[in-house]
């Protein structure tokens, strides 16, 4: 059977930072993916744009796995570094942003996680836990060649819906307080556009543009969303789905219907917007980016209070100045609230559970209420997320200790 000090399943960008810090720190680590690249939503939804930092880093972080990502994208042209965007267009809503090519983004963390020495599965899905004692004894996997267990002494969930936890018991919430998900969005890109034509486009005009597509059912959101990358190329985040990632059946005509959205879109687009008249829809999302699944309720529940007020943890592992930011269910509009202190910490007791000694949760599926979790699921924060378990998993493996009881104030050292 096989056996590593650190499992971690799914390799989105929680999953590949804490993969990479653990094996980085020596240990012995597999990283278990479903689909054929690693980035999850950051490159197989095709977001394009990490967000996420924290007031006042205007430059990256010197070292680490932010650091090193946008390093291997400059190198391979795939970023031109940290810009400021207004979200909604509302100047007061200045946040920063490294915009990327998602294509590139799948080269750049093959090199970081060869470069650790992680192992990597892809085409395998992890199907369920095996625990004694409040333990995980072994992850069941599945692939080509069958169902197969593989053990670690520590594993770390990233797998965006907290399935491992899921499967170990662990309590979990999802949606609002009536059980309401944000929808989703297909992104999608267009080639030949008019940059020049389409940057003298007003906020209002954007506004205007987007109240005629919305009376004629072509569009979803109150705004015209489409920003350049590298290659010239524009995407979009322009369509919503209502997706419960729990009824399967449903989540399915949601991906045909998502399609038939940006067709409908992208032809607004040529017809309607200045500077897109040439120009056509060339790449989508391999699937519908989710926004919500499950929030695995750990040994702390990061309050939407403490994201408000800025509380300071002992064991802070992560901050981020990216507000709550609720993309409403009626798909048009969203509800965005800053931290009142401007930035804000995410503790590792966040990352735990009282039912498992051996699991460490990274990325959107931490505990936290709804609104927090709307202003943690960016992917910065989601990298620190991971570079955190990947940190803690080394930590106590040193330590001899469970990963639950680990004293968070040596992380909070290291990381902040
Ligand atoms: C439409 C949309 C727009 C967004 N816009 C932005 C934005 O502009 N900027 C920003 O920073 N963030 C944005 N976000 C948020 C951000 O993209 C995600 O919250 C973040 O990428 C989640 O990272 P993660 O590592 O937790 O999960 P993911 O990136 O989804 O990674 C999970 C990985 O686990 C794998 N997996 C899942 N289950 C299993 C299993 N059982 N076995 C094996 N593998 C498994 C998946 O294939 C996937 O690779 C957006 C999200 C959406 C949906």
């Amino acid at each position: 059977m096989l056996h590593y000090e650190v499992i971690v399943a799914g390799g989105g960008t929680a999953g590949f930072a804490a993969a990479v810090t653990a094996a980085k720190a020596g240990k012995k680590t597999l990283l278990i993916e479903e689909k054929a690249y690693l980035g999850g939503t950051a490159t197989g939804a095709q977001i394009c744009q990490f967000l996420g930092f924290a007031n006042g880093e205007d430059q990256i972080p010197q070292k680490g796995i932010i650091r090193a990502v946008l390093d291997g994208l400059t190198a391979a042209g795939g970023s031109k570094g940290i810009e400021q965007i207004y979200l909604s267009g509302n100047k007061d809503l200045g946040v920063l942003v490294i915009p990327y090519e998602s294509d590139v983004l799948k080269d750049v963390i093959d090199n970081l996680v060869c470069e650790a020495g992680v192992d990597v599965l892809f085409h395998t899905r992890v199907i369920g836990a095996e625990t004694s004692d409040g333990k995980i004894t072994g992850l069941r996997i599945h692939n080509e060649e069958g169902i197969q267990t593989v053990t670690g002494d520590i594993v770390i969930d990233a797998t965006f819906h907290g399935s491992v936890a899921v499967s170990c018991g662990c309590p979990w919430k999802m949606g609002d307080e009536n059980g309401v998900l944000q929808p989703g969005s297909l992104i999608y890109k267009m080639m030949n556009v008019d940059q020049e034509r389409y940057a003298k486009v007003s906020q209002k005009e954007k506004e205007e543009l987007a109240a005629k597509g919305i009376a004629e059912g072509c569009l979803y959101v109150n705004n015209l969303l489409a920003r350049p990358l590298p290659s010239g190329v524009l995407y979009s985040n322009m369509s919503r789905l209502e997706i419960n990632p729990l009824d399967t059946f449903a989540w399915s005509k949601a991906e045909m219907e998502a399609r038939r959205q940006i067709r409908k879109i992208s032809r607004f687009f040529i017809e309607n917007v200045p500077g897109f008249e040439h120009s056509f829809l060339v790449a989508s999302g391999d699937f519908t980016g989710l926004r919500d699944s499950r929030r695995i309720m750990g040994k702390y529940v990061l309050t939407n209070e403490d994201v408000l007020e800025g509380r300071l943890f002992e064991d802070a592992v992560a901050k981020s100045s990216y507000p709550i930011d609720i993309h409403d269910t009626d798909g048009v509009s969203s509800r965005v609230v800053k931290p009142n202190t401007g930035v804000f910490y995410i503790p590792y007791r966040s990352q735990v559970t009282d039912e498992i000694s051996n699991l460490i949760l990274a990325g959107r599926c931490i505990s936290a209420e709804y609104e927090a979790h709307a202003c943690i699921r960016v992917m910065i924060t989601c990298m620190r997320l991971g570079e955190a378990a990947g940190l803690a998993a080394a930590e106590s493996l040193n330590q001899g200790c469970a990963a639950n009881e680990l004293d968070g104030k040596i992380l909070k050292e290291k990381l902040l």
